[in-house]
């Protein structure tokens, strides 16, 4: 059984179809890597799997319920967290304050303060000071680490390399390596390919709210992701074999 199942899922921004007709099945430990380009949809399809938009049609399943009724902050108690681009935080509380918000779904799990402290050592003199004071790097360190103290099944990454400099953003990748290969199941949006494909066991590519790619990473070269990308390699809408 899937954990997640996405079933002809259609969204709209009012008269604007942002996601079209997207199905796609994800197995737990798997790191699906969504990739595309400006305004292709993957923002709007994450935040329909988090309940923070909801479709206009098609189905998400999350082992085997229909998450149709379930507000977003419900989900999170069903285990689907969601660190959204821009990272929103509470800035004038401390990154525990903000950690311990994580805390509130209820859910069971290994997941403490202390335990992101240790994932994310450059928090730890961070601990009591307010978000707002925080680099750019640290405030996605306590993005992150708030997901996780919600202790998901799935951890949704909306462009966690957004605004940041290349060195913070190999060094927040550095401190996500543990999780990626820990098992845990994530979805990672992310405009940097390279970065995408090399922690990804599986890619997918969406152009124009379509999905137009979908291969385990270890299959697929840059180059074709790059064609998918473009919608160069096949007419848009028409969707390359797993
Ligand atoms: P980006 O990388 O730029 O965030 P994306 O692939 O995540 O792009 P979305 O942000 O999901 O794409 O946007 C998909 C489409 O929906 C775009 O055409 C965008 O302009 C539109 N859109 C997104 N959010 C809204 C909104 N709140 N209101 C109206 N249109 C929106």
């Amino acid at each position: 059984m899937s954990l997640l199942s996405i079933r002809d899922l259609d969204v709209r921004h009012g008269l604007l179809q942002a996601v079209r007709g997207v199905s796609f099945d994800l197995a737990k430990g798997e790191v699906l890597a969504l990739v595309g380009a400006n305004g292709a949809g993957k923002t709007t399809l994450l935040r329909s799997i988090a309940g923070a938009h909801l479709p206009s049609s098609g189905r998400v399943l999350l082992n085997d319920e229909d998450l149709a009724a379930v507000p977003s902050h419900k989900r999170i108690a069903k285990g689907i967290a969601l660190v959204p681009e821009g990272r929103r935080l509470f800035s004038q509380m401390t990154v525990e304050e903000n950690l311990l918000l994580g805390k509130t779904s209820g859910r069971k799990g290994e997941w403490s303060i202390d335990r992101v402290l240790d994932a994310f050592p450059n928090l730890k003199p961070r601990r009591y000071a307010k978000t707002g004071h925080l680099s750019g790097g640290e405030q996605q360190a306590t993005a992150i680490g708030r997901a996780l103290m919600s202790n998901p099944d799935i951890l949704l990454l909306d462009e966690v390399s957004l605004g940041l400099s290349p060195l913070v953003v190999d060094r927040v990748y550095a401190q996500l390596q543990a999780l990626l290969t820990s098992g845990t199941t994530i979805v990672l949006v992310e405009q940097d390919l390279a970065r995408a494909m090399s922690v990804a066991s599986r890619v997918i590519c969406m152009l124009e709210g379509r999905i137009v790619l979908d291969r385990p990473a270890a299959v697929v070269t840059r180059e074709h992701v790059t064609q998918a990308y473009f919608g160069l390699h096949r007419a848009a809408g028409e969707r390359s074999a797993p």
